[in-house]
């Protein structure tokens, strides 16, 4: 790995234009088009070779006492948070978010995730017992046994926060972490990773390999033992049927669709102030992003001018130019393409745009904060995930019209409804088919990790976060012992018809018929 810093400015679209060399990423900062350094791709040999390492340093690791296990993953917290500043400002360049959102949204998040379950593993892990209603004469309980080495494939939104998460929480839970950085971000993750060896943690417990998707498939083939993958619908389907063929569990963090119902009784001033952060948090390159708003035609246009007036004072530029900004860079040039032609395709359908629209002109990838009305449900833009920094929004008549429209979708990822009616928010997020819904509020809940984060339909399979979520990184494996020593049990041999006349009156007497 090379990995150079100059500031050489280079124009992204030029930039993007250029063929891509093999052996090599190179990466720009998004908002400049400088040149921030250049990382070598891993192989399928030297795939294998960090997947055979990391599985060495987690035959050891595995037998650390979980107590020891967790003070030393703090320790790796503690150099994350000394080094905040530093990380954010890496977040800023690579990425193009704000350094609030790097704070806020990855290296917090990131932190109080790392000391939740450290400070809870060691109970979360422990033996826990099954009670027995039957077989009174013996005990069951469940125990969790490290998997091994666990393969984090991750996406280029978060660079930071997902796969570092997951890389804790896998040494937590005794196993080793190979993490293939997205091919558009893989210089933040070196960065953890310098800080991570740094922390006394063995380094060879996490690995991390870089390159394209054949480098994120040679990972899946190179022998581990569970694979996170957090990406797009049409690679997890890809991963899932390679992790299928090698029959080890995957964990699928997918695309989102996020529908926002906004009710005739909502509170608008906190309505339109969750959606404008919502939508243009992060430039719109969250999962979870509100990507269509169903509002109750009474309060449509109200809500429309609220959202139109925030969205205005949003101040878009270069987050590492040293002013304050709201709404950074998007990621990536390809990413930005694909908001334009979606943005145009929903205008020439007939949605109105009421501000934005369009590339920012200048240097950098900027995709203005835009608002679109007038849209309808057959829409490319109300249908496809938009991954961008734009808020469609429709009429809608009733909120069982916006809830049949809401889940009128292929993803379910995250939902939001918008009332002041607290009994009424919770019926319809029951109702609303995602893997969390959130009442009066977006996007927050990747930031509590008590709570699980997953998809439903085609958002994902499996969950990250959350007690279970750290117990998914463990075989469970059951024991089943002997309370009573009996010569033995009723149901073995020899057989009679006696036997069989005893069992159906216990049967009977059991299960007595109502
Ligand atoms: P992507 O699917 O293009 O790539 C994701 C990762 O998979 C990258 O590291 C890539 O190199 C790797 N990859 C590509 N082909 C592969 C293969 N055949 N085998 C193994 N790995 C392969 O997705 P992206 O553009 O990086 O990310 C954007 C998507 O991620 C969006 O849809 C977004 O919603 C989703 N996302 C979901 C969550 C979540 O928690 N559900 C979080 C962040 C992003």
């Amino acid at each position: 790995m090379s990995a150079a810093s100059t500031s050489t400015s280079t124009p992204a679209a030029a930039a993007a234009a250029a063929p891509e060399p093999e052996s090599r990423l190179v990466v720009r900062a998004p908002a400049t088009g400088a040149l921030l350094g250049e990382v070598a791709i891993d192989d399928a040999a030297a795939v294998r070779a960090k997947v055979a390492a990391a599985r060495a340093a987690q035959l050891q690791w595995a037998h650390t006492p979980l107590a020891e296990r967790a003070r030393r993953v703090l320790g790796f917290r503690d150099v994350l948070v000394r080094s905040a500043r530093e990380l954010a400002g890496a977040l800023e360049r690579e990425n193009g978010k704000t350094r609030v959102e790097a704070l806020a949204m990855e290296l917090t998040p990131s932190i109080d995730a790392i000391t939740y379950f450290a400070r809870r593993a060691e109970q979360l892990l422990a033996p826990q017992p099954i009670p027995l209603h039957l077989y009174k004469h013996r005990k069951s309980y469940l125990h969790f046994v490290p998997r091994g080495v666990v393969g984090v494939i991750s996406a280029w939104n978060f660079p930071l926060s997902i796969p570092t998460i997951e890389a804790a929480m896998a040494a937590l839970a005794g196993n080793a972490a190979v993490v293939k950085p997205s091919e558009v971000t893989p210089l933040v993750m070196l960065e953890v990773k310098r800080l991570w060896d740094a922390s006394g943690m063995p380094p060879d417990l996490l690995q991390i390999v870089n390159g394209r998707g054949a480098t994120g498939a040679a990972l899946v083939e190179a022998g581990i033992d569970m694979c996170i993958f957090t990406g797009s619908t049409a690679t997890g389907r890809r991963v899932a049927a390679a992790c299928g063929e090698r029959l080890i569990p995957c964990v699928l963090e997918l695309g989102g669709k996020a529908p926002a119902i906004v009710c005739a009784d909502a509170d608008l001033e906190r309505t339109a102030n969750a959606l404008v952060w919502g939508a243009f948090a992060n430039s719109g390159q969250v999962c979870a992003s509100v990507e269509r708003v169903y509002v109750h035609a009474s309060v449509h246009d109200e809500l429309c001018s609220r959202i139109l007036a925030k969205t205005r004072k949003l101040r878009q530029g270069d987050p590492a130019a040293g002013g304050d900004v709201d709404v950074g860079a998007m990621t990536w040039e390809r990413q930005l393409t694909h908001v334009e032609e979606l943005v145009a395709r929903a205008q020439a359908a007939g949605a109105k745009i009421l501000l934005g629209g369009r590339r920012r002109p200048g240097v950098g990838q900027f995709y203005e904060p835009t608002v679109l009305t007038d849209c309808k449900q057959d829409m490319d833009i109300m249908r496809r995930e938009i991954f961008g920094p734009v808020l469609p929004i429709m009429k809608v008549d009733s909120e069982e019209q916006a809830l049949s429209l809401a889940n009128d979708s292929q993803l379910g990822l995250l939902g939001y409804v918008f009332t002041r009616d607290k009994k009424k928010g919770r019926r319809l997020a029951e109702r609303l088919e995602a893997g969390t819904v959130m009442v009066n509020d977006v996007l927050a809940t990747f930031g509590a990790p008590e709570t699980p984060w997953a998809g439903l339909k085609q958002s994902g399979l499996g969950r990250t976060h959350s007690d279970d979520g750290l117990r998914d990184m463990c075989q469970t494996r059951h024991v089943n012992h002997d309370r009573l020593a009996l010569a033995r049990d009723p149901w073995w041999y020899p057989y009679s018809q006696k036997v069989f006349e005893r069992s159906l009156k216990l049967l009977r007497l059991l299960y007595r018929p109502r």
